[in-house]
């Protein structure tokens, strides 16, 4: 069957999301995805918590930051250390049974992995909504993805509730997590959605600046 997957998204456990579990699982069902990948930045402890609490099918994983630059590891339930090389950081994704993709390869400002992708790693993601300039990123990407040959998906790298599914993968899987990898790494998928609107981007540094200031006044009282 077709399904719909945000295979790049951050919950609190991030430290620079705002995204509850409960916020995660509405906004998924909202958008009428099928499933959704955890990716915190460097711990899986979150994602590991939230698929034992719902119902709604989520993809373990992590966002590491490798020396080369940030790296996505899906159904990844152990914590990958940060700072490795890069070809360190694919091979203990795979090790831990996970899948290793260049996640936004060409974005500015997002410690963006660029030149250092190599045929080791499983997928590129070619759409990132929160990827910034949005089309010349995308058009980067893709033209990694054909010199590597390597499967394209796509995500929201969601840090703020209501984005989460703006951009997504089609996968043709059953609904379970294996199904759903095996679709990856098979290229029965394909990057769907577009970029974040300005006015949705400038409502996330909102949000985020008012916690900021919520969390600062709770450490000084
Ligand atoms: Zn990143
Ligand atoms: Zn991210």
């Amino acid at each position: 069957m077709e399904l719909k997957a945000d295979l790049h998204v951050h919950t609190t456990y991030s430290g620079d999301s705002i995204i509850t579990p409960e916020d995660l699982v509405f906004y998924a069902k909202k958008r009428g995805l099928n499933a959704v990948a955890i990716t915190d930045h460097n711990q899986v402890e979150g994602a590991r918590k939230i698929a034992a609490e719902t119902d709604f099918l989520i993809i373990p994983g992590t966002e590491v930051s490798s020396q080369g630059g940030h790296i996505v590891g899906l159904n990844v339930s152990e914590q990958i250390p940060k700072g490795l090389s890069t070809d360190e950081t694919v091979d203990r994704i795979h090790s831990a049974g996970g899948i290793a993709i260049a996640c936004h390869p060409y974005a500015l400002f997002k410690g963006s992995i660029g030149k250092h992708v190599t045929q080791k790693f499983d997928a590129v993601e070619t759409i990132n909504a929160s990827s910034f300039p949005f089309r010349s990123a995308s058009s980067k990407a893709e033209k990694l993805a054909k010199n590597f040959n390597l499967p394209c998906v796509g995500g929201t790298d969601a840090h703020y509730g209501p984005v989460i599914g703006i951009a997504y993968t089609i996968v043709n899987a059953e609904l379970n997590l294996e199904g759903i990898l095996e679709a990856v790494v098979k290229r029965q998928c394909q990057p769907a959605g577009g970029s974040i609107p300005l006015r949705m981007r400038v409502e996330n540094q909102g949000r985020f600046f008012m916690k900021y200031l919520k969390n600062r006044r709770k450490r000084v009282s």
